[in-house]
């Protein structure tokens, strides 16, 4: 098998937020056999970056070690019951892609969904989520390939752990495994979610009076489209940071001092913040510093104007948590993947 490996490859291609790094080594597998070959080539150093639609990532620096671009491809119908489907799909398949077989196939449950960037086999990786759905609610399983151990693994939906964008693999495997495929469990029968954000307000506006999943597709496009900035105009990587989870009795607190925080209640006693809410009330939403700035639409999405460095947007989002910090006592979380 001929496997290629190119040196010294721009990555400001292969990462929506544009940042112009270059990867010592790069290479793309659309085989396991592949991946397996290109595990066991002799490089000078053992770093490995596993690449999907790099929609969650920021480079501060080159990086120096191999870069493994996932291309694995196929969406294949593997069983059925009366209730459900399960469709498994290639961890290189384009997330939206897969959203829109669905869609075509009648396969209800990703609708809520639609637009994200990314491919599949980042879809686990961080539990993504948008308008009140979670991959883990529609998980079946997935197969990940150990690169130490050279072997397949099976994951189920309690051994992937997840979170609120969070998963086994985020950080206790960080690096270990290279998610193949994901099978997700969907509906044959609808069960139309439209209670979170603005998706009944969208819907009304389009004039939908029979509601379906290519409806809310489309109100959820619509609402994505207005909100987000387009990441080919200005880099970006969507949610910059994660919305805080904090103790319900600090919620009380804290809602004395600033009556109209914007909050939602969670479990175990806690509530979570809107991060761009904090962000806002520092007076970030909206600035600038040379390309590096905070979108003026959507305080939490961090973006490249241009030719910013990641270590521009980086120092960026240290100010930003230390001045929310201060003036909060709350600490925010990157959920982009740093590197
Ligand atoms: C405009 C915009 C809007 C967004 N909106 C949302 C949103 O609504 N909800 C949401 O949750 N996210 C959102 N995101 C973030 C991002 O789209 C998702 O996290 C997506 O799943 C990342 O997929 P990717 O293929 O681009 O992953 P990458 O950025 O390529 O990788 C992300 C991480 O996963 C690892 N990884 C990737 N593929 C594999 C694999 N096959 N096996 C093992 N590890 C792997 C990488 O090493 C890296 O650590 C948004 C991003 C943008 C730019």
């Amino acid at each position: 098998m001929q496997i290629m490996i190119q040196e010294n490859i721009n990555l400001k291609p292969y990462n929506t937020f544009g940042i112009d790094v270059t990867a010592r080594y790069f290479s793309q597998f659309s085989a396991i056999a592949e991946l397996r070959e290109m595990i066991h080539y002799k490089l000078p150093n053992n770093n490995k970056l596993i690449l999907g639609g790099g929609s969650n990532l920021l480079f501060t620096k080159d990086f120096d070690g191999l870069v493994l671009k996932n291309e694995l491809t196929g969406i294949e119908l593997i069983k059925q019951d009366e209730e459900y489907v399960y469709v498994k799909a290639g961890a290189g398949e384009n997330w939206h892609q897969f959203v829109l077989h669905c869609l075509a196939h009648d396969y209800a449950g990703v609708e809520n969904l639609s637009l994200i960037p990314g491919n599949v086999g980042a879809s686990p990786m961080q539990n993504i989520g948008a308008y009140g759905v979670e991959i883990k609610d529609i998980f079946h399983e997935l197969e990940a390939f150990h690169i130490d151990e050279q072997a397949l693994q099976t994951f189920s939906l309690n051994d992937c752990r997840f979170d609120y964008r969070e998963s086994v693999f985020k950080r206790h495997y960080k690096n270990q495994f290279v998610i193949v495929s994901v099978t997700y469990r969907l509906k044959k029968i609808p069960q139309f979610n439209i209670n979170y954000g603005a998706i009944s307000q969208e819907l009304e506006t389009m004039g939908v009076k029979d509601l379906t999943i290519q409806a809310i597709s489309q109100a959820v496009i619509n609402i994505r489209s207005s909100k987000l900035p387009d990441w080919k105009e200005a880099g970006n990587a969507g949610s910059f940071f994660k919305n805080p989870l904090i103790e319900n009795q600090q919620f009380g607190e804290l809602k004395l001092n600033f009556p109209g925080m914007v909050a939602f209640p969670a479990d175990n006693d806690q509530t979570k913040l809107a991060a761009g809410w904090l962000i806002e009330q520092c007076g970030w939403k909206g600035y600038r510093e040379g390309d590096a700035g905070c979108y003026p639409n959507q305080a939490l999405v961090l973006v490249n104007y241009g030719n910013a460095k990641g270590k521009d947007i980086y120092d960026l989002s240290e100010k930003i948590i230390q001045s929310v910090s201060e003036k909060f006592g709350v600490v925010l979380e990157r959920e982009v993947n740093v590197n």
